[in-house]
């Protein structure tokens, strides 16, 4: 799979009764199992993975993970094994969970208090045997997962560009915040002023918001780009209103709100993350009267957890 050819993804108008210029980048697009955010990131593990000289892959994440699924497949794609660690509590099977089990991806499932030692511990008995494993962070967090996000950044610009339209806020599904991180170094990085709003989906402040701040900050200390703390922190809005009971956990308004942009733009959402996150979105349009603003929502992926919600939408 060439890389390359994943850029860019489409920018589309939706149609919308409360936000009168709501666009959308789809994510969900990219041409590789499913698309998604971690696609866009795991394309720049595995560069350095088929730049060197590994023969493992190891990460971290639950049954529902997107990021399991697509490291699963660029592994097996590859003819590399792949180990993936996951919490005991959450490995319910789920369309991601299984795409794993036929992509041959080796399960193994701990405590979540277990999770870290049995990762430093797991890595140090593949290496005892010889192996050159490669370690992913859960949801492709760190620089590599954040550059993404400033690649995709650029795509948005190069499309105000050729359009003229500029969008006065992107929102989009905040997790582990490195697509936040991204979008805001892009923005540092091309000295633009707009509302980058990331919708939390689980995490609470302050904690979510200072995670997405120190990984701003890794990756401009990495690029030896120099900024100011006080302008990062102003430039990151993470809004932990619209978690709702948790990671996983949709209710009525979510599942409702998938079924109306299944019927309305015929776009699958997901009650973990989109639907969440577009929900969110447009309460905080209404709160903030932000309704003749021009919006960019970015849809980042997901599409095995709508089949997942498919039978819960009932008619
Ligand atoms: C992982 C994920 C997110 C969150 O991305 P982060 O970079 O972890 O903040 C959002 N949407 C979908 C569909 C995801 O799989």
């Amino acid at each position: 799979m060439n890389t390359e050819s994943i850029s860019r993804t489409p920018i589309h108008r939706l149609r919308d009764d409360t936000i009168k210029n709501l666009y959308v980048k789809r994510e969900d697009m990219i041409p590789y199992s499913f698309g998604g955010n971690k696609a866009r990131k795991a394309f720049g593990f595995f560069k350095q993975i088929d730049s060197g000289d590994y023969d493992y892959v190891v990460t971290y994440g639950s049954s529902h993970s997107n990021h399991c699924r697509v490291i699963a497949n660029m592994a097996a794609d590859r003819k590399l094994p792949c180990l993936i660690i996951g919490p005991d509590e959450v490995s319910d099977r789920t369309y991601n969970s299984v795409m794993m089990e036929t992509f041959g991806a080796r399960i193994m499932t701990v405590p979540v208090s277990e999770v870290h030692d049995t990762i430093e511990k797991t890595l140090e008995d593949l290496k005892a045997e010889g192996h050159r494993p490669y370690f992913i962070m859960g949801g492709g967090h760190g620089n590599i997962g954040t550059q993404a996000y400033v690649d995709c950044y650029n795509e948005i610009k190069a499309y105000e560009e050729e359009t003229d339209i500029r969008f006065d806020y992107i929102f989009f599904a905040s997790g582990t915040g490195t697509t936040q991180a991204g979008l805001v170094c892009g923005q540092i990085l091309s000295g633009d002023d707009r509302g980058i709003v990331g919708i939390s989906i689980a995490r609470k402040n302050p904690g979510g918001r200072n995670v997405v701040i120190q990984s701003v900050c890794d990756y401009l200390y990495q690029r030896e780009i120099s900024f100011d703390r006080g302008d990062v922190n102003q430039k990151t809005l993470f809004i932990d209103d619209y978690t709702g009971e948790g990671y996983g956990e949709g209710n009525d308004e979510i599942l409702n709100t998938i079924r109306e942009e299944l019927i309305l733009n015929g776009m699958p959402l997901d009650s973990t993350y989109t639907a969440k996150a577009f929900l969110g979105m447009k309460k905080y349009v209404t709160e903030h009267r932000l309704e003749d603003k021009k919006i960019l929502f970015i849809h980042t992926g997901g599409t095995p957890l709508f089949f997942d919600d498919l039978s819960k939408l009932g008619r």
